[in-house]
């Protein structure tokens, strides 16, 4: 039998520090047909943060280039930097019928929403705010004022989890992962993935 002919698209939203990397670190290692697409930005790398794993760090020329010669797929300015999905890869993984994952925020879920009507999208959500402010200091990545902004986007956008499809909870990791892995798994399955198995059976050999 062969596996889904056109693969799955999934939109990732959630506050800076709700966990969506240490959500999908776990799942990547159990789904070996499982693609992160690896975004482009402006901002400046992380001490942990390794080029082409986490992002492609380019200069705001070179971004705005690319946005010129059509390479982007969507972007947008996050505190002051660009974000963007590079288009290269994404449809030819859909067409391999891998399961494409988008860590994008939540301007750039909706413009995937309207290029990709089929995609499936979920709202990772902290807690409280004040778990995911303590999160945020934990992580010693961002002074004082650039947390206090990320908390003020974050208000932000929690007002846009209600468009999502799911809202998985991250109170505690395991569950997170083992709620995320049931939408994956639930949504690789609907009918309209399915279809041609039907066929796929009728037409095998008795
Ligand atoms: P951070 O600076 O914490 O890595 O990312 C800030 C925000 O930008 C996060 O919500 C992250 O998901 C989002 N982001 C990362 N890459 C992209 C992208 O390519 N497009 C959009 N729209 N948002 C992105």
């Amino acid at each position: 039998m062969r596996k889904n002919k056109r693969g799955l698209l999934v939109v990732l939203s959630g506050p800076s520090g709700s966990g969506k990397d240490t959500v999908l670190g776990e799942l990547k290692e159990e789904f070996d047909d499982l693609e992160v697409s690896v975004s482009l930005t402006t901002r400046r790398k992380r001490a942990w943060e390794h080029e082409g794993t986490h992002y492609y760090f380019v200069a705001r020329a070179q971004f705005e280039e690319k946005i010129a010669a059509g390479e982007i797929l969507e972007y947008t300015q996050y505190n002051g930097n660009y974000y963007g999905t590079p288009k290269s890869a994404i449809d030819a993984w859909l067409a391999r019928g891998k399961t494409v994952i988008l860590k994008i925020e939540v301007e750039g879920a909706a413009n995937i929403r309207a290029i990709y009507p089929e995609c499936v999208t979920v709202f990772l959500l902290p807690p409280s705010l004040e778990v995911l402010a303590q999160r945020l200091f934990r992580r010693e990545s961002e002074d004082a004022a650039e947390i206090a902004r990320r908390m003020d986007i974050a208000r932000r956008e929690l007002a846009h989890a209600a468009d999502y499809d799911y809202i998985v909870l991250n109170d505690q990791l395991d569950y997170a992962v083992s709620d995320f892995r049931a939408i994956i798994r639930a949504e690789r399955q609907r009918v309209c993935r399915r279809r041609h198995m039907i066929e796929e059976v009728l037409n095998s050999a008795s």
